[in-house]
This record gives structure tokens, sequence and C-alpha cells, in this order.
């Protein structure tokens, strides 16, 4: 029985890699979905897998870090789906160098994109969500907010402050019955990681119990109960899906 028929889903970075996955799941589960992105051509494929799989999505362009864009693609999802029950901030990117080496521009955009852009859309979505008494908000964090990562220093920085304002959220909206969570993924075989060369991964992967890096269906399985009525009583939570790498 699918769990989330007749609730709606915003996911941000729904365009590809770990983000068109959750899109896809949500979608799966019965969830009306709102793909948000930049690339539009890539919007219009992930919907239209989805929809060639029966679901029902519609895709929106946007630029998570300009609060407008962000305010915008809210009204969209209520104009078109009615509600917003669920919001999942996935869009994110990387901008690696060591730390002496690393631009004012490379520290600024990724905090903008990973760590604004999921504040601009919660802010958007608060009005709704607590005007109907509930929603759940799901942040993409990562296991370098948790314990750090050389050459990352404004990566782990958005991220360990995206688990921050998790908490912050959970505790202010925990009372209109929203809920605010965190899933910190490791290493996930995207275009992100596609960087790596097979050497790294080998090295990567040694250090992860259960020596492989994890698929989006891995990801995908957590953020769709976090979607979902099982975890009505969790809030203000980091779920680390990482093979057990960080423990
Ligand atoms: P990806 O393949 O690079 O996809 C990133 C997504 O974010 C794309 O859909 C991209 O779409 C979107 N995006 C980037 N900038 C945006 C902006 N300004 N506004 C709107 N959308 C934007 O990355 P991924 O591996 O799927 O990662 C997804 C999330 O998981 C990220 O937050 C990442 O930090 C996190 N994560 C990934 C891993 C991993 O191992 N892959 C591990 C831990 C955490 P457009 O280019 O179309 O805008």
């Amino acid at each position: 029985m699918p769990t989330l028929t007749g609730r709606t889903a915003l996911v941000t970075g729904a365009s590809r890699g770990i983000g068109r996955g959750l899109a896809q799941a949500l979608a799966a589960e019965g969830a009306a979905v709102l793909c948000v992105a930049t690339n539009e051509a890539l919007l219009k494929e992930a919907v239209g897998g989805i929809e060639a799989g029966g679901g029902k999505a519609a895709w929106a362009v946007a630029d998570v870090s300009k609060s407008a864009e962000a305010d915008a693609v809210v009204e969209r999802i209520l104009k078109d789906f009615g509600r917003l029950d669920i919001l999942v901030n996935n869009a994110g990117i990387t901008r690696d160098n060591l730390l002496m080496r690393m631009k004012d521009e490379e520290f600024d955009r990724v905090l903008e994109v990973n760590l604004k852009g999921a504040f601009n859309l919660i802010r958007a979505a608060a009005r709704p969500m607590m005007k109907a008494r509930g929603g759940k908000i799901i942040n993409i964090a990562s296991v370098v907010g948790l314990v750090g990562n050389p050459g990352q220093a404004n990566y782990s920085a958005s991220k360990g402050g995206m688990i921050a304002m998790t908490k912050s959220v959970a505790k202010e909206l925990g009372s209109r019955g929203i809920t605010a969570n965190c899933v910190c993924p490791g290493f996930i075989d995207t275009e992100m990681t596609q960087k790596l060369t097979d050497d790294q991964k080998k090295a990567l992967s040694q250090n992860i119990a259960l020596g492989r890096f994890g698929t989006v269906q891995d990801v995908a399985a957590v953020v769709t109960f976090l979607a979902g009525p099982g975890s009505d009583y969790m809030t203000g939570q980091e779920i680390v899906v990482d093979g057990g790498m960080v423990m």
C-alpha cells in the first residue's frame, strides 16, 4: 500500500543524482512531486520518468539560493497541487579546495546554495505547513557535517549548519505538528562522487563497514520513511546512511 497517497512533496535538486531518485521514490509512494533545480532539460527528463512510471509530477526552474525564487516554487506547488506536505532540501554543490587556497567565492557560494537555499525553502514552506498544522521537512546533509573533511571547510560548514538549523526548526515548529529531520549520507554513487578515481573509491571503501558506496535507493528508502507516517514521532534527528563509515 502506498504510504503517501494524497500528499504532495517539493524536492530541490531533483534534476539528477540523489534528488531525482528521491522524487521518483516519493512519487512511487503516491505523492505528487514538484521537482526543482536549475537545469530545465534535466528536470523535464526527471518528470517524464516519474510520469512514465504512473506517478504525478511537475517541474519548476529555480535557484534555491535566491529567496524570491524559493518563495515562487512554494507558491507554485500550492497553486498546482493545493498543498505542501513534504519539503526535501536536497540541492547541493561542492567547491572543494584546501583551506589556504579557498577563494571567498568558493566559500560563499557553497554556503549560499547548501545552507541559505535550505533556509529559503523552509521559511517559505513554514506558513502553509503551519496553517495545515502539519508537514515534514527533510534536509539532506552529509556525514562531513558531523565529522569534517580536509578540503571541504566550506561544504562541511554548510552541512553542519544545516544539521543545527534542522534542530532549531524542529523546536520552533514542533508545536504546529511539523517535523524536521536530517539525512546524512556517506559516499553515494552519483555525479558528485564520480569525480573520484577507481583507486580513490577503493581506498575509501576500506573505511566503510559494508565495503561499498551507497546507492541513491539506499538514501531514498530513509527519506520515504521520514516523509511517511512511520516517523511521526521523530523530529530534530540526523540519520546517518553511510554503510557504517562514521560510528
Ligand atoms: P548532484 O548529482 O551534483 O546533484 C545536485 C543537485 O542539486 C542537482 O539536481 C542540481 O541541479 C541541484 N542544484 C545545484 N545547485 C542548485 C541551485 N542553486 N538551485 C537549485 N538546484 C541546485 O549531487 P548528489 O550527489 O545527488 O547530491 C545531492 C545532495 O546530497 C547534496 O545536497 C549533497 O551535498 C548531498 N550528499 C551527497 C553525497 C554523495 O556522496 N553523492 C554524500 C552526502 C551528501 P541543477 O544542476 O539542475 O541545478
